[in-house]
């Protein structure tokens, strides 16, 4: 047995028991990805070196990391997933997901300006002129030219999920992964949706389980204004940073994001 595993409730302790590496205490291929969780009140956890399992019947995800442990939450005040689910071993569900709020847009495709510095050859009649060389070459291996560090820039599209970590808003606004699907079923490959990290309306994320095939929301006294008002004014400053990498694309909405993972 996996001493690691010894905290976790028995089913979980029967699922690591089943798991070719993870029973043996050996290092899993899986652990190649990272595992990002947002909860409902704001709170957001990272690992590295980590994947997730859904229990949907019991409501709890787990999450497996290499260096820091095994953890099991019930994923009712989980807002957002992301990061190296297993589907091939997630045979034991789909969790659905419906979201209902104010939410944030943005067009995608911004590019942003990137520079680097490269060490090249600079003599013109040498096939190697422009390309670069590592950086302990001091002249050209095939015409000896002084070798010379210039610099470059290129536009890169903006990924969103690097944009709010390096701004410090991803625990603010939270750039979802899944597709955007048009009703009629297209996709929509120009939006990218954000959710903002808190109970809009005191709501938040609505998780159901198909299997009771129906889920009521009673929505009758909401306020889509004032909510989209409130998330203008929660989210102010992450508006802000979009609005200088994304222009005049983002954009407040309400509505309902449903989603399956
Ligand atoms: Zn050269």
């Amino acid at each position: 047995m996996n001493y690691r595993a010894a905290h976790l409730p028995l089913h979980w302790q029967e699922w690591v028991n089943k798991q070719e590496h993870l029973s043996k205490g050996k290092c899993d291929p899986r652990f190649n990805g990272e595992v990002h969780i947002n909860f409902e009140d704001g709170s957001l956890v990272s690992w590295k070196y980590a994947f997730y399992v859904l229990n949907t019947e019991k409501q709890e995800v787990a999450v497996f990391t290499e260096h820091n442990g095994y953890h099991v939450y019930n994923h009712r005040g989980v807002q957002n997933l992301r990061g190296g689910g297993w589907q091939k071993e997630r045979n034991m569900g789909i969790d659905y997901n419906v979201y209902i709020g104010a939410y944030l847009t943005v067009k995608k495709g911004a590019t942003k300006k990137v520079e680097w510095e490269e060490n090249v050859c600079v003599n013109e009649g040498c096939s190697l002129k422009g390309k670069a060389v590592q950086d302990n070459i001091k002249f050209c291996p095939k015409c000896g030219t002084a070798i010379k560090t210039v610099a470059r820039e290129a536009q890169e599209e903006i990924d969103a999920h690097e944009f709010c970590e390096e701004h410090d808003i991803i625990g603010v606004v939270f750039p979802t992964e899944e597709k955007v699907i048009l009703p009629g079923g297209k996709e929509d490959e120009e939006t990218q949706v954000f959710t903002p990290n808190f109970k809009s309306g005191s709501r938040g994320g609505q998780s159901f389980d198909p299997k009771y095939e129906q889920g009521v929301f009673d929505l009758s006294n909401t306020y889509p204004a004032a909510e989209i008002a409130e998330v203008k004014e929660k989210c102010a400053k992450a508006i802000k940073l979009l609005e200088e990498a994304y222009g005049n694309s983002v954009q407040v909405k309400w509505g309902a994001i449903s989603s399956a993972s």
